[in-house]
């Protein structure tokens, strides 16, 4: 992919070569009015403010998806991302963190994204390989503990960490008056989630968590779940039934005394084979669910 560097009034913009995009699938987004929007990509969804204060960014995606979408931002935002946050360290929602640092955004996250990142804490990819180091550009340059508010384009952003549960560096991000709410990973809309048990997630404390959020929305809530289509309160319990109702069948083969290999084979989460998904198959969410159960 050829890209190429230049700067504009002290922004570096990064620019792809038309050839190059068009060998990407298109961003699709979706206007949630008052200058907030959506970005479906490749990864984890994207979420952007934007206003006179500047663009306000939440996740990236990829590397290889960065100059897409920071087009698409250009392109719905009429400029560049200013702030950036990081629901988490994944590479599906922080993998584009420097070619957008690059490109002039600040970025925000939990201390143990920056940790992760930079290899202070090692870590495992959902591949089960060693984590890569990310380059230092990538690393968020301001680290918070339990979250930080933005006051920026006349709305409060509250960036808020959630106890253990996708890892153990989640944070969620509320737009208030808009009442709109990005829950990263912590929400996977229609489908089994990703628990990473290896970066400090927590099958009851995803649970635990879910179910403190749905206490905090209410029916008008627009919820950007970290992947799949924009959610509801309601799209929110659906999942939390799920995810109730299959702990609850794998932790009664835990204590029945059964295997791993014999309760995957007793396919305890079977009413739920609707949530599959090419990356997390029933098989593969009931190995997470008893290995987390059973720590
Ligand atoms: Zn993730």
């Amino acid at each position: 992919m050829k890209l190429l560097l230049s700067s504009i009034s002290g922004i570096a913009v990064l620019l792809l070569a038309p050839a190059a995009l068009a060998q990407l699938p298109a961003p699709k987004t979706v206007d949630l009015g008052g200058g907030l929007h959506v970005i479906h990509g490749q990864g984890g969804n994207i979420g952007v403010s934007a206003g006179p204060d500047g663009v306000f960014v939440i996740d990236d995606q990829y590397p290889n998806s960065a100059a897409a979408n920071l087009a698409k931002i250009q392109e719905i935002a009429g400029a560049g991302p200013r702030y950036l946050v990081n629901t988490h360290w994944h590479g599906d929602h922080a993998g584009g963190n420097a070619t957008f640092a690059s490109a002039g955004a600040m970025i925000f996250a939990h201390e143990n994204v920056r940790k992760r990142l930079s290899g202070e804490v090692p870590s495992i990819g959902l591949d089960g390989k060693p984590a890569a180091i990310s380059p230092e550009v990538a690393w968020p340059v301001l680290t918070f503990t339990q979250g930080v508010d933005f006051h920026v384009n006349d709305e409060t952003i509250r960036v808020k960490h959630v106890s253990a549960s996708h890892t153990d560096g989640d944070a969620m991000v509320w737009f208030v008056e808009p009442n709109v709410l990005h829950m990263g990973d912590v929400f996977f809309n229609g489908i089994f989630p990703v628990i990473d048990l290896g970066s400090g997630g927590s099958v009851r404390g995803y649970l635990a968590v879910m179910k403190e959020t749905y206490a905090q929305v209410n029916d008008a809530t627009r919820i950007i779940p970290g992947h799949g289509e924009v959610a509801t309160k309601a799209d929110l319990a659906r999942q939390i039934a799920m995810l109730e109702g299959a702990i609850a069948a794998v932790d009664a083969r835990i204590k029945a005394g059964d295997t791993l290999e014999k309760t995957i084979a007793a396919r305890p989460l079977k009413p739920w084979s609707a949530f599959a998904w090419s990356f997390i198959s029933e098989d593969s969410f009931t190995r997470t669910l008893y290995n987390g159960l059973k720590k």
